[in-house]
């Protein structure tokens, strides 16, 4: 099984990139964010509370998303495999998905973290803005917290897989698909 975390700040291009890979390794893409915005547009309590937070650039809770997606994977028994985008994005986060992993027999296989530098994703993440109709991506206070939680609680999960030696860094930064091919390159090393 092929289970891969896509990590790296908001406007890392993790959603972009997911779409490839899905593609072409026929992964099950799960996207604690995408997750949230549904429990948004269906008008959830779940979904009321997350806006609160989401709508300041904070993340929510952990037992959260931890439950949203331990359901999702008890909803795919049969996958051959998961690309977790935007999730663990914290070491609760992280050390709960090794669990959930290992109650089905598999693990992360490896965390391919793209990486690019503050100033150009504050760029991206305004002109995202501009048409994804995400209030958050809308304001450039918003998008630094964002920045600074990832900074505060998320950049640590680099450490947390270097441990277990299934950290990759790949520069997010160039043509779209010079960065899938490097994706590419560093899964086939796996
Ligand atoms: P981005 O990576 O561009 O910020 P996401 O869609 O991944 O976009 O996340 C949007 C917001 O959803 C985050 O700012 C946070 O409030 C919330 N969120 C998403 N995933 C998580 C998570 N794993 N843990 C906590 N909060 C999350």
């Amino acid at each position: 099984m092929l289970n891969l975390v896509l990590f790296g700040p908001p406007g890392a291009g993790k959603g972009t990139q997911s779409a490839m890979l899905v593609e072409k390794y026929k992964l099950i893409h799960l996207s604690t964010g995408d997750l949230l915005r549904g429990e948004i547009a269906a008008g959830t309590e779940l979904g009321l509370e997350a806006k609160k937070l989401m709508d300041q650039g904070i993340l929510v809770p952990d037992a959260v998303v931890i439950g949203m997606i331990g359901s999702k994977l008890k909803q795919n028994p049969n996958a051959g495999g998961f690309i977790f985008d935007g999730f663990p994005r914290t070491v609760a986060q992280a050390e709960a998905l090794d669990l959930l992993l290992a109650s089905s027999n598999t693990s992360i296989s490896g965390m391919l973290a793209l990486v690019v530098e503050e100033e150009e994703l504050v760029a991206r993440l305004l002109n995202r803005g501009k048409d994804s109709g995400r209030s958050d991506d809308q304001d450039e206070n918003i998008i630094r917290n964002r920045i600074q939680e990832y900074n505060a609680k998320t950049a640590p999960l680099a450490d947390f897989y270097t441990n277990q030696g299934k950290y990759k860094a790949i520069k997010g930064v160039g043509k779209i698909e010079e960065i899938t091919s490097a994706l590419n390159e560093a899964i086939a090393a796996l």
